[in-house]
């Protein structure tokens, strides 16, 4: 998997980043005697048993099973490829690559997808210099002057200006190599209805690059300077590739490390949202660019924050006009309202670690209007009094209940009930159970009735990790395991067991590759054998080995006793392949054959037995026998 870029290169890549730390960044880890744990971040959990290890440079899931190096873990966490991986390791490091790293050798893919970052880069540079720079320009500048943004951000955010010319990007991008059909592949430019040729799809407009995770620019949006009706007032690019919105928070690369230092994150939906609170200096704050918060986001989230709170605008007229005919989760409820996808992806936080709160600003004001006007403290004031969503629940839905009447009691009880029972804590499911009934006035009993109706119909919950592969115990898994772990051993047991005698297709492998690494004495590096692993699911199994307690002693014995097992299953196996030629040649009269296979069936009896002493006598045995233990 590493052909196009040089060994040592990814070996100093990898000695340069410390998992610990890299891992750190994304996953708050509580650490113990060198390992590390965190709640997984690849399945949902509610104890931690995704682990890290600072010694072997690995890490492993206990309740998923994943597992690998820090290449591995970027890859997964992040949806990268392997060389897209290296690269930003390499970076991390301080590690320069070589020049051809995404020359014709890399993948089809890879080349692909680098080819799409490079036209979305070049054009958030050609947009960021006609906003710095054209006399066109200063109709964007003075617009953002008036937004109360300022250089900096500016910068910072790499905000930009399309002209409102029909082939300024078209011909910038084709002076440097990027073909007019190509750019239509990322939405840049787009095909005349007529046929003949293409032009700008982004016009006059400020441009905000839209970065993933690592900062590399994955798509554009669009915001309209001109409030012309036939024209949408926020354009983005298109799905690509490389650009997935129910996957992306806008504004997250910039904000991971000040989320994970704060252990919560603001939800807010614009970019001029998010751009003016990072003004103020609250930079723990991600944007969700109008979808609706998806499963994807939540995920994402709960790896850097315990706490999400959903920043609402108090001006809710405008916003019901623009949601009309949605599909609301608060019904006929103006005042209070979110799109049921919401409230989806928030039940499923809820049902995890992340901890989602609802903080409605005041009447008239969006988080940016109110940053400007009541400042930075003020605001993280009223995030300080933010209302957990289950409670917010409760209030707005109180509203759109008649709660004097048994049939408005009844309707709010079935409707809150399904959302409390998932609650993954203890203390909030009890606590508000009976707040539930408090406000209701319905008596436990019948709410209890109520809950158990609501079971019995409930489909058989899902395991929360998928079933992983794992090798059942016996000699070869316990045979690995221990050269995993006491490499020193590994060439005692190459002269007796060729890998080829292990019949579990995994562990073989792993044995392989242990033995084409085959040190005298020394380390393996665990993380560097991974490497050689292509398989996920080996290397899955390999994490798990090296992590799995194992006690330190008769390390020899006990591989000894391996062996023996793997070779007595072996010989064993021959013998019987032999007694059924035997009782073949013996129908066939063919006495020559079948006297030549009882001598070799008599001989493999006396390898049989011999196996079964002590290892000590055992040795003495074969020296004296003058044969090779190896079968
Ligand atoms: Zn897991």
């Amino acid at each position: 998997m590493a052909d196009h870029i040089p060994q040592d290169i990814i070996e100093e890549i990898r000695r340069r980043n410390d998992i610990v730390e890299v891992i750190a960044e994304y996953l708050p880890l509580k650490g113990s005697g060198g390992n590390y744990k965190a709640l997984c971040p690849f399945h949902s959990e509610k104890t931690p048993s995704f682990t890290v290890t600072r010694q072997k440079q690995i890490f492993h899931c206990f309740g998923c099973g994943v597992g690998g190096n820090l290449f591995h873990f970027i890859m997964k966490y992040e949806h990268m490829s392997f060389p897209e991986t290296v690269a930003y390791l390499a970076k991390r490091a301080g590690v320069t690559l070589p020049k051809s790293r995404f020359s014709a050798t890399s993948s089809p893919l890879e080349a692909h997808k680098e080819q799409l970052y490079g036209m979305n880069e070049l054009a958030a540079k050609y947009f960021h210099e006609r906003l710095l720079n054209s006399p066109q320009g200063e109709k964007a500048r003075s617009y953002l002057q008036t937004r109360g943004i300022d250089q900096h951000s500016i910068e910072r955010f790499h905000l930009g200006y399309a002209p409102a010319s029909w082939d300024g990007l078209l011909r910038y991008g084709a002076e440097r190599g990027f073909q007019p059909p190509t750019l239509a592949e990322v939405g840049l430019v787009k095909a005349r209805d007529d046929g003949r040729g293409f032009y700008d799809r982004f016009r006059d407009r400020v441009m905000f690059p839209i970065c993933n995770v690592t900062g590399r620019v994955v798509a554009l949006g669009g915001r309209l300077l001109d409030n012309l009706p036939e024209a949408p007032k926020y354009l983005n690019s298109p799905e690509t590739t490389i650009y997935k919105k129910g996957t992306l928070l806008y504004g997250l690369h910039l904000a991971k490390q000040a989320i994970r230092a704060e252990g919560r994150v603001l939800i807010v939906e614009g970019y001029l949202d998010l751009i003016s609170l990072f003004q103020s200096g609250i930079e723990h704050v991600v944007a969700t660019l109008g979808t609706a918060l998806t499963r994807n986001h939540v995920q994402l989230l709960n790896a850097y924050a315990k706490e999400a709170v959903l920043v609402f605008d108090g001006d809710t007229a405008g916003r019901s006009a623009a949601l009309r005919g949605k599909d609301y989760f608060l019904q006929g409820h103006v005042r209070y309202f979110l799109p049921s996808a919401h409230v989806s992806s928030l039940m499923e936080a809820l049902e995890g670690d992340l901890h989602v709160k609802v903080m409605l600003l005041p009447q008239g004001h969006d988080p940016d209007t109110f940053v400007q006007a009541e400042g930075r403290d003020a605001l993280l004031a009223k995030v300080r009094e933010a209302q957990p969503f289950i409670e917010f629940l409760l209030d707005a839905e109180a509203d759109g209940h008649d709660l004097a009447s048994v049939q408005g009691k009844l309707a709010y009880v079935r409707k809150l009930l399904p959302l409390i029972v998932n609650l993954g804590n203890q203390v909030e499911r009890t606590e508000y159970l009976s707040e539930l009934v408090k406000r209701t006035g319905v008596a436990p009993a019948a709410l209890a009735a109520e809950l158990h109706k609501l079971k019995s119909r409930a489909p058989a919950s899902a395991p929360t990790a998928e079933s992983h592969y794992f090798p059942p115990l016996g000699p070869e898994r316990l045979l690995v395991q221990l050269l995993l772990l006491h490499h020193g051993w590994i060439s005692h047991a190459q002269a007796q067991l060729p890998s080829d005698r292990v019949q579990e297709p995994n562990l073989r492998a792993i044995l392989q590759a242990l033995y084409s690494l085959a040190p005298d004495t020394g380390e393996i590096d665990v993380a560097a054998l991974l490497e050689r692993l292509p398989d996920e699911q080996q290397r899955d199994l390999v994490a798990r080995l090296v992590l799995e307690p194992l006690g330190d002693e008769g390390v020899q014995q006990q591989i000894d006793d391996c062996l023996t097992a793997i070779q007595r299953r072996d010989i064993e196996a021959q013998l019987k392949g032999l007694k059924e030629e035997m009782h073949a040649a013996e129908r066939q009269g063919d006495m020559v054959r079948l006297a030549h296979l009882q001598r070799r069936f008599a001989e493999l009896r006396r390898t049989l037995i011999t196996r079964a002493q002590p290892a000590a006598q055992r040795s003495e045995t074969s020296v004296a026998s003058g044969r090779a233990p190896q079968i």
